[in-house]
């Protein structure tokens, strides 16, 4: 995913080595045009929830506005431990086993940059979200590349992981559900995946952002296999299954080693999540699961309704069992997905992001998300069979 490109001289190696996300030029495309129907926006249309957004608004009448301790207000990390204890039956230490973080997006940044030596290989299992790849090469790693395809359903493989190993490789980026293939794996995938990453004595760093968004059966998360907890850190946060993604509050739970290394990252470049946003984190945790499980039905609805119109107008599409995105593939069109997604917006004004961007395996698929209302699902359908027609 990370080809070299030319950058300024003042800029340094690491920073020219990596490109600027390829879903930004399709939403900045979009901007400019009208009448668009976007489904590029890897967001929930839902706004945050009432007693999440007034628990912020009381956090500043009663004046909380300075700092809190580094890892986050300790109320907030009891609740997230709690919270993971009952979803996912996984028991961390609010005190040392637990950071609140900015986004997921910052988490993944420290736990890299607290793993990660020099010349280090890191396992991306692709297509991916695509910050992992610069992320390890800004950590001073290497990413080492494996595609998922189409045929297994977009899960990993124990053949292609090990396939993928070398004397160097420090650690794998697991993200299950997947952006932007809507993958799932089950326990028992894991368990082979596991046993792997032990043999190997590696570290996971496993994505679970969209856990709650699990359609078809409840979320596995590999560090609830026998000898991973130890070796698995945790990345999550409130952006998707609560509706917060302008918020910008996550969280990452691991071994207290990993985590307190971490940490220190976090104090020297962040010092604390904001302050207002973790008070309305505790309220969404304490009273907004009804409010997750309204959303996460609405979107299943949607899910069912967008993969069979995909396959009516003659696009394959594997039905993802988590997250809100379709990956149908466009093969047939013989267009390569940057073209299609390209002609597409100019022709029938509906914004998709070309698979290739999340790395490989994504060529020959598009990202469609589902996180829009059902009216405008059913328009893009239209309009996308339509382009098809047309080709
Ligand atoms: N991880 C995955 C898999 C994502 O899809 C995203 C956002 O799209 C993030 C992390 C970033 O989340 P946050 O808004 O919490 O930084």
């Amino acid at each position: 995913m990370t080809s070299k490109v030319k950058g300024s001289i003042r800029t340094s190696k690491l920073v020219n080595e990596i490109q600027p996300s390829g879903i930004r030029k399709f939403f900045d495309l979009a901007s400019s045009m009208d009448n668009i129907i976007s489904l590029g926006v890897g967001e929930p249309d839902f706004v945050t929830p009432w007693a999440t957004r007034e628990a912020c608004i009381s956090s500043l009448e009663r004046g909380y506005t300075a700092y809190t301790a580094n890892a986050g207000l300790l109320e907030l990390r009891v609740e997230i431990c709690e919270y993971m204890k009952k979803q996912f039956q996984l028991s961390y230490d609010p005190k040392n086993e637990i950071i609140v973080t900015v986004g997921a997006s910052e988490a993944l940044d420290i736990a890299l940059r607290a793993i990660v030596d020099p010349g280090d290989e890191v396992i991306v299992v692709e297509p991916t979200f695509v910050s992992y790849a610069p992320l390890v090469t800004l950590a001073g790693g290497k990413s080492v590349s494996v595609g998922t395809t189409v045929e297994t359903n977009f899960k990993l493989t124990p053949d292609q992981l090990q396939k993928a190993i070398t004397p160097r490789t420090k650690a794998i980026m697991l993200s299950f559900p997947n952006n932007p293939t809507g993958a799932t794996m089950t326990k028992e995938e894991l368990e082979a995946i596991a046993q792997i990453v032990e043999e190997h004595n590696l570290i996971v760093l496993s994505d679970e952002i969209y856990a709650e968004l699990s359609y078809d059966s409840k979320h596995a998360s590999i560090a609830n296999i026998e000898g991973m907890r130890e070796r698995t850190i945790i990345i999550s946060g409130f952006s998707k299954a609560f509706a917060m993604t302008g918020w910008r509050l996550g969280f990452v739970t691991g071994p207290s080693d990993i985590i307190s290394a971490m940490l220190k990252i976090h104090q020297y470049t962040l010092m604390c999540a904001p302050t207002m946003a973790q008070y309305a984190a505790v309220e969404a945790l304490q009273t907004g699961m009804e409010d997750v499980n309204k959303m996460v039905q609405s979107y299943k609805q949607r899910r069912n309704y967008f993969v069979k119109s995909f396959e009516e107008i003659g696009l394959p599409c594997h039905v993802p069992g988590g997250a809100f995105y379709a990956f149908p593939s466009i093969k047939d069109t013989g267009l390569t997905s940057e073209q299609f997604a390209e002609q597409l917006l100019i022709s029938e004004r509906v914004a998709v992001v070309p698979g290739h961007v999340f790395g490989s395996g994504g060529e020959g698929h598009i990202r469609c998300s589902y996180a829009t209302s059902l009216d405008n699902l059913k328009e893009a359908v239209t309009r996308i069979g339509r382009f098809l027609e047309k080709l």
